[in-house]
């Protein structure tokens, strides 16, 4: 009888060592082979040409080159500075002085600039930069909403993105969902704009699938 449960507990021992195993299998091909994938096709894109490409002097503060092994989400920040430019938020971070970055910046005329290859990490969402592709939007006033044009340009370039790393249409977040800062400001502090705002993406997100 006490053999019994002696093998019992042997053979389930083994079963959830077998299953722990299994586990950590079944990450480790999620974490490399995946992921590989992902980011093989992001390198495969071809950029729409109404990006324009003016990316940061490689070695500086705010690209020191860091490969992304992953896009998980892509997130939505505001830059701040009412009335400022896309050129002059692009050209802080190309700076050798400034340690922040993100991909993209989107104009007030819905201009968009891009800052870093799509295989690089940005410096704008903290620990998420591990894992994000991020958009800095210009807006212009302290309100942080939006113009029309860049708004648009946002759902365009976000949709794009989502289809460029293989995501759904939902993996789009805010600085605020990763830290809680209020960025960006205006679409924390109107939900409603922000759930808008999804939802256009995932429109045009399923216009391009
Ligand atoms: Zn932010």
């Amino acid at each position: 009888m006490q053999q019994k449960t002696m093998k019992k507990r042997f053979s389930l021992r083994k079963w959830l060592f077998l299953i722990v195993l299994l586990v950590l299998v079944a990450k480790a091909c999620n974490a490399l082979i995946i992921p590989d994938r992902q980011i093989a096709h992001l390198r495969e894109q071809t950029v729409p040409s109404w990006i324009d490409q003016q990316y940061i002097t490689a070695g500086y503060k705010s690209r020191p080159g860091v490969p992304l092994q992953q896009v998980n989400d892509i997130v939505i920040h505001y830059v701040g500075n009412a009335g400022s430019s896309a050129q002059q938020n692009r050209d802080y971070f190309n700076k050798p002085t400034t340690s922040v970055s993100a991909h993209f910046v989107v104009g007030l005329q819905g201009e968009i600039i891009q800052a870093l290859p799509l295989d690089e990490m940005s410096y704008a969402t903290n620990w998420r930069n591990k894992d994000t592709i991020s958009i800095e939007v210009t807006h212009p006033d302290a309100s942080g909403q939006f113009t029309d044009a860049s708004y648009d340009a946002v759902v365009r370039l976000t949709a794009w993105l989502l289809h460029a790393a293989n995501l759904q249409a939902d993996a789009v977040i805010r600085h605020y969902d990763v830290t809680g800062k209020l960025c960006p400001l205006y679409y924390v502090e109107n939900e409603d704009a922000w759930f808008t705002l999804k939802e256009d993406i995932a429109v045009a997100y399923a216009a391009i699938s």
